[in-house]
This record gives C-alpha cells, sequence and structure tokens, in this order.
C-alpha cells in the first residue's frame, strides 16, 4: 500500500483549497471504488481529502426539480420517499448495483465517479490506456465479454460501470459542479466521454472541481418506469445490458419516452432517436421492438460480446413492455 496523507474538511471552499494546495490529491467519499483502487495499484494519490463532512447530503423538492447533495448514500436516494414518489426510476437503478452494504457507503458523487470494471484497467502487469496511456487496449484483441458495442475508440473499448448514471441520463439530470472560478453546471449527457484518443479521461468534470449536486427535473415519468439489467448474477455484479425506460402513457398512447442503456459503452448510453421513434405511438410490443431496433442501429461487437447485441435489443423491448404495465 502506498503512503498517504489524510485531511478532513467541513466546507466545499475548504475542499477545494485543500485540493488546489497539494499535489495528486483526490477527494474520499464512501470510498468503496477508490480505496480498491489504492490497494491495487491502480491509483495512487498522495493525499486523501475526506469530504463526507461537506453539508451536501441534501436530497429535497423545490422550482420544479429535485435536488440531491454529492454526499447523499446511495441507500439514503434509493430509500427516499420523494425519490420514489417522483423518480422511481432512480431508486430501482440504485437498488439494483452492487451490495446493500456497498450502497450504505457509497455516495451519489462516487457512484458517478467509479471507474471502469475492465480487467485490463484493473490488472497493473496488463496494458491499458485508461490507466496508462499510451501502453496500448489489452481488450481489444482480449477477453472482451463486458466491453463496448458503442462508442468505442481503437484506445479503449472499456464500459463505464454505474447503474444509477444510467437512470439519471435518462431523466436528464444535471450535475453541479464548483471549482476555484466559481459553480457550473453540465448536463448530465455531456458529463462522462466517450474514449476517443483520451480513454484516461473518464468524464469532463477537471481535476480541480467538487461535485456538489444533482438536480432533476420534474416530469410525468413516475407512473411507468422500469430499470431492468441482466448481469451474470442475481446480485452483486456489475450489468451485462442494462435498460432504464420510461414513459409518458395517455390512453394507451406514447406522449413521451426517455431510454438509456448501460453496459454498453464509456458513458451511460442515451437512446435519443429511439425516444422519439415511440412519441405517438401505441404502448405495444410492436412500437417497443421498432425503436429498440432503432438503438441498436451502429451497435459494433467484438469478438466475445456479440451476443450484447440481441441481448440489449431484448432488454429494451423487455424494458419497455414492464415500465407499460405498470400501473
Ligand atoms: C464489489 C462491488 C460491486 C459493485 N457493483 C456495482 C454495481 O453493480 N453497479 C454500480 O453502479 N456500482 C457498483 N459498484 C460500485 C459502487 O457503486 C461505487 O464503488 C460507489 O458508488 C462509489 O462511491 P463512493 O462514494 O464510495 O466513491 P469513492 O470511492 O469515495 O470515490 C470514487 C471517486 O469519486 C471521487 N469523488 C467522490 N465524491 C466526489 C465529489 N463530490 N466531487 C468530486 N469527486 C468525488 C473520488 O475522488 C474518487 O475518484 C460496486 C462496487 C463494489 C466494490
Amino acid at each position: 500500500m502506498i503512503q498517504f496523507q489524510y485531511e478532513r474538511v467541513s466546507t466545499p471552499a475548504a475542499a477545494l483549497s485543500a485540493l488546489s494546495n497539494s499535489g495528486n490529491a483526490k477527494f474520499i467519499a464512501g470510498g468503496t471504488n477508490l480505496v480498491d483502487l489504492m490497494k491495487r495499484n491502480v491509483m495512487s494519490p498522495r493525499k486523501l481529502i475526506d469530504i463526507n463532512s461537506l453539508p451536501l447530503k441534501h436530497i429535497e423538492q423545490q422550482n420544479g426539480k429535485v435536488t440531491i447533495g454529492a454526499l447523499a448514500l446511495n441507500v439514503q436516494v434509493a430509500d427516499s420517499k420523494l425519490i420514489l414518489e417522483k423518480h422511481p426510476l432512480l431508486s430501482q437503478a440504485l437498488n439494483a448495483g452492487a451490495s446493500a452494504q456497498i450502497r450504505n457507503m457509497a455516495t451519489v458523487g462516487g457512484n458517478m465517479l467509479q471507474r471502469t470494471r475492465c480487467h485490463y484497467f484493473y490488472d497493473t502487469t496488463l496494458p491499458c490506456n485508461k490507466r496508462e496511456p499510451g501502453s496500448g487496449c489489452g481488450a481489444l484483441q482480449g477477453f472482451n465479454r463486458m466491453h463496448a458495442i458503442f462508442g468505442a475508440s481503437e484506445h479503449c473499448i472499456a464500459v463505464h460501470p454505474s447503474d444509477m448514471s444510467v437512470a439519471l441520463v435518462a431523466l436528464d439530470a444535471t450535475v453541479l459542479v464548483r471549482g476555484p472560478k466559481g459553480e457550473r453546471r453540465i448536463p448530465f449527457a455531456d458529463f462522462h466521454r466517450l474514449p476517443g484518443d483520451h480513454p484516461e479521461k473518464d468524464t469532463n468534470l477537471q481535476a480541480n472541481e467538487l461535485i456538489t449536486a444533482v438536480e432533476i427535473p420534474d416530469n410525468a415519468f413516475n407512473q411507468h418506469a422500469h430499470y431492468y439489467k441482466v448481469r451474470d448474477r442475481a446480485s452483486y455484479a456489475f450489468a451485462l445490458v442494462s435498460v432504464a425506460a420510461a414513459l409518458n402513457i395517455d390512453g394507451g398512447m406514447i406522449k413521451e419516452a426517455r431510454l438509456a442503456m448501460g453496459g454498453v459503452a464509456h458513458k451511460p448510453w442515451r437512446l435519443t432517436e429511439a425516444e422519439k421513434s415511440l412519441a405517438g405511438k401505441p404502448a405495444n410490443e410492436d412500437s417497443f421492438r421498432q425503436a429498440a431496433a432503432i438503438a441498436m442501429q451502429g451497435a459494433k461487437a467484438y469478438k466475445y460480446n456479440a451476443f450484447k447485441l440481441k441481448l440489449g435489443e431484448n432488454v429494451i423491448v423487455e424494458a419497455l413492455k414492464t415500465a407499460a404495465q405498470k400501473a
């Protein structure tokens, strides 16, 4: 284990100042991902800035949106009466992730910034452009069963592992961040990046910024929403493919739809063309199959993950069917 300094801060300003005063420092929230990465020498920060005392645990409704503090625990959000009533999709996605013990520690900000579960990223004896830029991508020609079918590059085919983020991108969330120059807002769809030439960058958050909250605008998707996750074990496993589906249905007709996939790209993958195809259609299997076919256009498989193409299509249909059937 590497040696590191530890500092606890109690205000966002102190957190930012501690970060700017130290080279190679990282915030630590629940620690459920960062500490694992440090134990495996994948990340070696020289300083940990403990942000758990910051007043960022709120979950509140005001001005047509729900605001969730970056330090709200995954369990707290999933069990929140407000979230269950207004955004059940988010609650379902959170409960599909990790284990109860991890959800008791994990925070919203940490969940968004958790790193890929690609084996080549975690194994420091193997090449990985994300861990060590320029070293190559072991997964490209290697065992790529868990890997991307959308938006990959020749430098990286890893996927983003967060379930929560798939629901948040579908729900048009916005990320609130604070840095040395003040506050800024990042649409959730632009928060995570595709790998391109710089797979070492997972997100558009700057190294000197703190996530303070996530906002979800009010919507009419709380009746018909479903998060469907397919994984190797029934619990405590990352998604092979997951789908967040939400429908606004009136008299059997779809007024509006939201769809996003997990386990298929370097970022939570929003399916806007498929959403558009659903608007104005009857809420039935034909419409869902057409939307799924549109959603999967442009998907590209590698040697061991071709099963995701058919699986992805079927999971979209099943997620939409289940969402539509909810009373
Ligand atoms: C065995 C296991 C199984 C899992 N299964 C799943 C699963 O199925 N689905 C799923 O979605 N997740 C899963 N997870 C991942 C888990 O959800 C994440 O580890 C957790 O959400 C990370 O949150 P944290 O608060 O512990 O983050 P930390 O580990 O504390 O931090 C993670 C990163 O975020 C940064 N950070 C944290 N908060 C902020 C902030 N406010 N501003 C800026 N930077 C910040 C830290 O510097 C660090 O780089 C699993 C984890 C384990 C160990």
